[in-house]
């Protein structure tokens, strides 16, 4: 028993709004096949870790003092990679990076968002988007998609128009669904929002879609456009988040960031494996192949399939979501229920991997027709 360890959290007098809530992460279970949490499947190369490693040692050499607060080198470095990826010629002025793109948003809503003020996203999408409202004390307002999960932009329009509120999240492409939203119905939204519209592109490299980003120079007024290095970048346990906005923008997440947020060795690490993002973005090819092939040999196999821009699958339609979600795992390939009824999310992994899931859901569609 450890110390205090009766000491239960009902006993503690915790915020009323965070009574009987659970922490938000899927369940980290060690199976053959992991094709839950959307991680890119190919682990960096030996180039890149032994970048990493060098840089980092170096950085050891200073930790003593605290890191550079405004991460300026690496905040060039990621504008060079979005200009170079959108064609939008970004500064760091037009750069921010916290510690994974959840940070990033947290600190939008603390910024734009809080007591008394609105968020709007549309649902089912991203849930860290309304958890961190909660968090910030932002009131939460779901809006809805149509039944095929794509978004419906004039009712959408209409929906933001009658709740004016101060933050309205638009992922794309969508998590968990797939589908991206058209840059010319991200303007359609930005011109019907009276405040700041965030677009969640986590994913948009495994996207062919033009980037919202392409609209900033037009909105970044009220334009906000977050990304990660956590998913095409291989760099999911490195932690780094950023966004492009107006440099007004990035002035305002100063204001709520906490001091030093960027360790030396993030800045490091992060600054190395951009260096190699030719190589690791090698992969995003491959990952949007087989993730045409997991699509097609899903709906071949009789599973209702959303059309996806990702690198992850929604499919469906099952009774007991819940059920199939345990048969799989029974098989030794870990994916997601992601809450949205009747279906369960698949990561894109490595071909092998891929095939595991897909000789399961064959075995799956016989047993749960
Ligand atoms: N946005 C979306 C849409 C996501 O799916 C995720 C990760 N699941 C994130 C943001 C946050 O990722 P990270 O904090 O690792 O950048």
């Amino acid at each position: 028993n450890p110390i205090a360890g009766r000491v239960r959290l009902a006993d503690l007098p915790l915020n009323a709004d965070l009574r009987g809530r659970s922490p938000y992460g899927a369940p980290q279970l060690d199976v053959p096949v992991r094709l839950n949490t959307n991680e890119n499947p190919y682990p960096p190369p030996p180039e890149l870790v032994a970048d990493v490693a060098r840089a980092v040692e170096e950085a050891a050499r200073e930790l003593h003092r605290y890191p550079d607060r405004d991460a300026v080198a690496l905040r060039e470095d990621l504008a060079r990679y979005l200009s170079g990826a959108t064609g939008v010629p970004l500064t760091a002025a037009n750069v921010w990076a916290a510690n994974g793109s959840n940070e990033v948003l947290q600190q939008i809503l603390q910024a734009f968002g809080g007591p008394g003020r609105t968020a709007l996203g549309f649902e089912p999408s991203y849930s860290m988007h309304s958890i961190i409202a909660a968090g910030t004390r932002t009131e939460w307002v779901p809006a809805p998609r149509r039944a095929d999960f794509s978004l419906d932009v004039e009712r959408a329009a209409a929906v933001i128009a009658e709740h004016r509120p101060d933050v309205v999240f638009v992922t794309s492409p969508n998590n968990p669904t797939g589908q991206s939203v058209p840059v010319a119905d991200v303007r359609r939204l930005v011109d019907a929002a009276p405040g700041l519209v965030v677009v969640d592109e986590a994913y948009a490299e495994f996207s062919s879609r033009p980037s919202a980003v392409t609209l900033l120079d037009e909105l970044g007024h009220k334009l906000v456009v977050s990304r990660t290095m956590s998913k095409a970048f291989a760099f999911a346990g490195g932690r780094l988040g950023y966004l492009a906005a107006a440099p007004a923008v990035v002035d305002a997440l100063q204001l709520v960031r906490l001091p030093y947020h960027l360790s030396v060795l993030t800045q490091a690490a992060a600054r190395a494996a951009l260096r190699h993002a030719d190589q690791t973005l090698a992969s995003v090819h491959r990952l949007s192949d087989e993730r045409d092939r997991v699509a097609e040999t899903l709906s071949a196999t009789g599973f209702s399939v959303v059309p996806s821009d990702a690198n992850f699958v929604l499919f469906g339609q099952f009774a007991d979501a819940d059920a199939v979600w345990r048969a799989y795992l029974d098989r030794g390939v870990l994916i997601r229920n992601v809450g949205v009824a009747g279906h369960l999310r698949v990561t894109v992994g490595t071909p092998e991997e891929n095939e595991a899931f897909l000789a399961a859901s064959k075995e799956i569609a016989a047993e749960h027709p």
